[in-house]
């Protein structure tokens, strides 16, 4: 029995949409292509961005599209002692600090911006917030991360440049990305990591932080993004329409050209069956069971 365990982890924002089906399926196609398992997890802990009803209404999607997790969901915002335990030990471990800066005083304080508009924090309190309130809590970076991915090769960040020490909590009291996905997937034994490239920029952070709590680093692949017709990038931020899923077979089939493969069943199983064949194909592995 294969030890590969693999994810799918949408942020019930809005339903799914042409881009993070190209992710499920992905995920999906790489998990049965090892003979691992395929599990779903909600990544709700963005609470106000998550409108009620959105986690169930992915789920019935992904059930349409014939993508059966082989375990029951698990919800982010059902963890938060998790983080809170993560967070109190890279605190002991003198690798997350409390950070009392508001938005403005970082704005005004920090030089060079990230690539995608975010502040690269300048560390003002990493010796300290002299006497005033913790607002956020932040993990102390180091330096460069090399790694490696499946699809786009080696791959460099250097976060203490291009990220600088980033939030684990936030000022509002939220759970950061970061560190719940980090803690998640360790918990739940994913091996492999399979999600658009749209997160690859992320990953060094991921990585630092498993490295900062001793856990066991997964293998990434990152899939090409769907793009919109106007060349940006498709997402629910720029209102791409929800998965038409009366014909679930003609989705799966634009998800999977999306990944180089061409499938051309009409029914959604046997569709799957053949995109699997060709990512197994595509990547070399054995055929198995499915
Ligand atoms: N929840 C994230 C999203 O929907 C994906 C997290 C991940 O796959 O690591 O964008």
């Amino acid at each position: 029995m294969s030890s590969y365990i693999g994810r799918f982890a949408p942020s019930p924002t809005g339903p799914l949409h042409a881009g993070s089906l190209v992710a499920a399926l992905a995920s999906w196609l790489d998990a049965r292509a090892h003979g691992g398992q395929w599990l779903v997890r909600i990544e709700d802990v963005d609470g106000p961005r998550c409108p009620p009803g959105v986690d169930a209404l992915i789920l019935q999607q992904l059930e349409a599209l014939s993508l059966r997790p082989d375990a029951p969901p698990v919800w982010q915002s059902h963890r938060g002692s998790h983080y809170e335990a993560a967070l109190r030990r890279l605190i002991d471990a003198g690798q997350a600090y409390g950070c009392a800066c508001t938005r403005g005083e970082i704005a005004s304080a920090a030089g060079p911006r990230q690539r995608h508009g975010e502040l690269v924090y300048p560390g003002t309190c990493r010796n300290g917030t002299n006497g005033r309130p913790v607002r956020a809590w932040r993990f102390r970076v180091d330096g460069r991360i090399d790694w490696q991915d499946r699809r786009l090769g080696p791959q460099t960040q250097d976060l203490s440049s291009e990220v600088g020490d980033f939030v684990l909590k936030r000022a509002d009291g939220l759970w950061a990305y970061q560190l719940a996905v980090v803690v998640d997937d360790a918990e739940q034994g994913v091996t492999d990591i399979v999600r658009g490239e749209d997160l690859a920029d992320n990953t060094p952070r991921q990585i630092a932080l498993q490295r900062a709590m001793g856990l066991p680093l997964p293998r990434y692949l990152h899939t090409p993004l769907v793009l919109a017709a106007d060349g940006q990038k498709l997402s629910k931020q720029n209102g791409a329409a929800a998965l038409d899923l009366a014909d679930p077979a003609a989705r799966l089939r634009e998800a999977a050209a999306a990944l180089g493969l061409r499938v051309e069943a009409v029914l959604a199983a046997d569709l799957l069956a053949q995109a699997l064949a060709q990512w197994r194909a595509q990547f070399k592995l054995p055929s198995g069971p499915t």
